[in-house]
């Protein structure tokens, strides 16, 4: 059982199972989002998803479609401002930060998105696989 929460501990979730390997996502959206370097991107399935106290105070926000659907979708505690797990649209998985997390997991990070869109003062010093713009979901979780 994993478990996660906002910084307010207002809001609180469960996952049933593993969450996805981490994918730190560099895109300018991405990085408005967390005001951080990248977004430590993993999922998580719908089906062992639970929130387990105020999803009231869950807000979401779309952005405006840039090339393709589906919409650049983030949701955030009301509260205190922290990114919490939103669902992706066409799929059966949700997707979250891995910061917000407060159980250790096994899941480590495995790869780079959008590096073409890094922030100028930072730089990637691990040897992870970079991708210039969005990486091929991997087979096993499409859905
Ligand atoms: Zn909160």
């Amino acid at each position: 059982m994993i478990k996660g929460s906002c910084l307010c501990g207002e809001v609180q979730f469960e996952i049933t199972g593993e969450v996805t390997p981490i994918q730190n996502c560099h895109a300018t959206r991405c990085r408005k989002a967390t005001g951080g370097a990248y977004a430590p991107e993993a999922l998580a399935s719908k089906d062992g998803f639970v929130w387990i106290k105020g999803k009231g105070l869950l807000t979401e926000y779309t952005a405006p479609i840039l090339n393709a659907p589906p919409a650049y979708k983030r949701a955030f505690c009301k509260m205190c401002g922290s990114p919490l797990p939103v669902e992706i649209e066409g799929t059966n998985f949700m997707m979250l930060l891995a910061g917000i997390l407060d159980t250790k997991t096994s899941t480590l990070v495995f790869r780079h998105a959008f590096v073409s869109q890094k922030a100028c003062w930072h730089e990637i010093t691990d040897k992870l696989p970079t991708y210039q713009g969005q990486p091929p979901v991997p087979e096993k979780y499409k859905s």
